[in-house]
């Protein structure tokens, strides 16, 4: 698909993310250019890749679904068909589809501060040519596991086992599990969403854990909001259940946080009313930590507990000692035996989409850089990501930050800058890991993630309504947001151009000292026509690099000093 080269803005992922992304990006800058690369060749990332018998979200849809299209479907707990049709219908009602190029990998993405650009790398996924795309903008919404391989760890003796080994990331389309007995690997959302649906069929299935986690009943329905439907149109019946669940997950998260102990012991209520009498619920259900540290496993209508009620399902928690050619053999050296074992043991976290990014040709640690509003990286131009909550939906946070990206490219073309980069301001400020949760696939992976701060605009913030202030209604200038203008080309006359940099530079000290290759600004009160008439300095209106103030005239150049 031809494209203006470059391109505004270079989206890598068509997911829920991604494809919100453009939704914003049309609505609210509708003269900027953009693409889409997606890896598959299908759109809708999570929703599209994951096949195994009930997948389905653990949020509601009216939360997890786009502030500005309404969730229509009976069922706020929606199947992984039903989010898809939604995303399609999205993609259609906001011409997106144009805009998408699969089969498109992207692997590296090299920004050029003279350029003020990113050209990036792509693989066709198919023929595996290489090919290039520029553009002023990545905005990386790759998700945060890996496509090609779930988590699984290695377990003693799995070849000897005769059957099929399953990960639910690669469910084989023809599995015929009717009859069979299944044992499941895993305690996670996964797990709790398989279970029941392969029990249906299934002769019976266990649930295999080393660690139980937290699991509520929830609705999968939400009849206030049907009704409110019928009373008051879908717009604004979407607009108000939204908030409500928005409040509901809110006040749920500070509560587990505030008060753990209480929180614990309502779920074990909860959980003991669902379950047969005499249940071993603190064995299978009991958690060594909080309500929320992890994230908390929704069963709609209660769906685990009524198969394990009814004898279909059973938990098992115990360390596996390894597999035998019958089952799993546990260290207690009982033995279980399964026909089909499933290890619904993980995803594995990749960030940024797995690209590599240079600057200027030095490449981007990701450790190395701190994460600038949970949305850009450090020192790292032009460069924004989507990663959302894990203590309440997803996108919630994705809609807030594609909303404060828009805004931050109008805001920039406003006062004429081309690069955006967050900077420290302060080099000795403590950093700590990017997420504060204690989700295993998190843990894993956490070293090689970016890292966050200890005050704003550094935090990887999980506070919905501070961030509703911080990236819908605080202004985008932040004196640790430096916006600079495009260099100027190079001048003719070299020894001219050194001639004003070095008299300018005697005169007014730099705002921040320049790199090779990065733009040095210089802050100034005095008369404009003296620089606009030199060569290779470009006047610019912004915020200057390293103030604090509100936007004012600099002049900027390449030269080196
Ligand atoms: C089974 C499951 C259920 C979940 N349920 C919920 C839930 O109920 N509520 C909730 O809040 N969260 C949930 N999550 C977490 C998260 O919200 C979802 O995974 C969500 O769909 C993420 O959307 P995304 O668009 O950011 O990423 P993804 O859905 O992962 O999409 C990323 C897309 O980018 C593409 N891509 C990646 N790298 C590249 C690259 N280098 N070049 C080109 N394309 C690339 C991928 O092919 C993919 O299409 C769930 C996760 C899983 C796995």
């Amino acid at each position: 698909m031809a494209s203006p080269d470059p391109l505004d803005v270079l989206i890598i992922g068509a997911g829920i993310s991604g494809i919100g992304a453009a939704c914003y990006l049309q609505r609210d800058l509708p003269g900027h250019s953009y693409a889409i690369l997606e890896a598959r060749d299908a759109s809708g990332g999570t929703w599209d890749l994951f096949r195994y018998p009930g997948v389905r979200s653990d949020s509601d849809l009216q939360t997890f679904g786009y502030e500005f299209k309404p969730w229509r479907d009976e069922d706020s707990i929606a199947s992984a068909g039903k989010i898809l049709a939604y995303l399609r219908e999205t993609m259609a009602e906001h011409d997106v589809e144009r805009h998408v190029r699969y089969q498109s990998r992207a692997c590296g993405a090299s920004w050029s501060s003279a350029d003020a650009c990113w050209t990036v790398q792509v693989e066709d996924t198919v023929t595996g040519q290489r090919s290039s795309v520029t553009a002023r903008w990545v905005f990386c919404a790759g998700g945060y596991y890996r496509y090609d391989e779930g988590f699984s760890p290695r377990f003693e003796g799995r070849d000897r086992f005769a059957g099929p080994v399953i990960h639910p990331q690669h469910w084989p389309e023809d599995l015929d599990y009717a009859g069979q007995r299944v044992v499941v690997i895993g305690s996670g959302a996964t797990a709790v969403t398989l279970i029941p649906a392969l029990a249906e069929t299934a002769g019976h299935v266990t649930m295999l854990q080393r660690t139980p986690s937290y699991v509520m009943p929830v609705p999968r329905g939400d009849k206030w909001a049907v009704r409110l439907r019928g009373l008051v149109g879908e717009d604004r019946a979407h607009a108000i259940t939204r908030r409500k669940n928005i409040a509901r997950q809110q006040w749920v998260w500070r509560f587990c946080q505030r008060y753990p102990k209480t929180a614990r012991r309502l779920i074990r209520r909860i959980n003991v009313k669902f379950l047969p009498p005499g249940y071993p619920v603190d064995e299978h259900f009991s958690p060594p930590y909080g309500p929320w540290d992890q994230r908390l496993c929704a069963a709609p209508e209660g769906d685990l507990f009524r198969v394990i009620r009814d004898g279909r399902a059973s938990v098992v928690t115990a360390q596996i000692a390894n597999f035998t050619e019958r089952g799993v053999l546990l260290a207690s050296g009982q033995e279980l035996e399964a026909d089909i074992i499933v290890t619904a043991t993980g995803l594995n976290v990749q960030a940024m989409g797995g690209v590599e990014l240079t600057v200027d040709g030095q490449p981007v640690s990701l450790p190395d850089t701190v994460a600038y509003k949970g949305m850009m990286l450090s020192d790292v131009p032009n460069f924004a990501y989507a990663i959302g909550y894990t203590n309440s939906s997803w996108t919630l946070k994705v809609g807030l930050l594609c909303e404060h990206f828009c805004r931050l490219l109008r805001r920039m073309d406003e006062v004429g800058a081309t690069t955006a980069t967050p900077v420290v301001a302060d080099p000795a400020m403590p950093t700590r890991p990017f997420l504060d949760f204690g989700a295993g696939y998190i843990q894993r992976a956490i070293g090689a993630l970016p890292r966050q701060g200890d005050r704003a605009p550094w935090l990887t913030s999980l506070n919905y309504p501070g961030d509703v202030k911080l990236l819908r209604h605080r202004p985008v200038d932040d004196p640790e947001l430096h916006l600079t203008a495009r260099p100027a080309p190079a001048p003719a006359d070299a020894a001219a151009h050194q001639v004003v940099v070095l008299w300018t530079a005697s005169i007014s000290r730099p705002a921040r000292p320049s790199s090779p290759g990065r733009p040095a600004a210089l802050a100034s009160s005095w008369p404009t026509p003296w620089l606009a008439a030199a060569p290779g300095w470009r006047w610019s209106t912004g915020t200057l690099p390293g103030s604090t103030g509100s936007p004012r005239r600099y002049a900027s150049s390449t030269g080196s000093r």
